[in-house]
């Protein structure tokens, strides 16, 4: 297994939208297997392979509070959607910000799995708001699209002054615990 390369923003690659899947071989699943190691080793609860410069529609998450198993989402469409959440997201693309997104609190979406097989589940919670989060990397978009542009560049000074003191060592213990996804 290799670990991928993971795009942080605002690389303009983040801005491809993905295309479908057609054929799922044994290529799809050691790439699958890529994504789940690269998102793993993160720590990350999600990955879109936008992410890593493939842009292909596959998504992976492992979310233990909802979904007790690694899930690999291909193809995904939102079907219904319904109800309103607001969660402070992070991402792998956008190393160390946090900010409050409105997402549905419920969707059905349909998607295919790693053998090509079409599934159908419900989504609430966490789980919905990855996969409304992930989608949006394979469309291109990025959470930080949701805030205002006074909100948007501030954060770009954040990301700066995180890129000239990352060699400082921060201790987290003391916060909420926030996922990237
Ligand atoms: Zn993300």
């Amino acid at each position: 297994m290799t670990l991928l390369n993971i795009l942080e923003y605002p690389d303009p690659r983040l801005r491809t939208k993905a295309e479908s899947i057609e054929s799922f071989d044994d290529r799809l699943s050691s790439f699958a297997k890529n994504m789940f190691k690269t998102m793993y080793d993160a720590k990350g609860i999600g990955l879109a392979a936008t992410q890593v410069d493939y842009h292909k529609r596959l998504i992976v998450l492992y979310i233990s509070d909802n979904q007790d198993y690694p899930m690999c989402i291909i193809n995904p469409e939102i079907i219904k959607k319904a109800g309103k959440i607001i969660y402070e997201e992070g991402c792998l693309s956008v190393p160390g910000i946090f900010e409050k997104v409105d997402r549905f609190k419920n969707i059905l979406v349909r998607y295919c799995e790693l053998d090509g097989t079409t599934v159908e589940i419900e989504a609430e919670g966490l789980l919905a708001i990855c996969i409304q989060h992930e989608i949006d990397h394979l469309n291109g978009k990025l959470f930080v699209d949701y805030l205002s542009s006074l909100k948007r560049s501030r954060l770009k000074k954040q990301i700066d002054k995180l890129k000239t003191s990352s060699s400082e060592t921060v201790d987290t213990d003391d916060l909420p615990q926030k996922r990237v996804i």
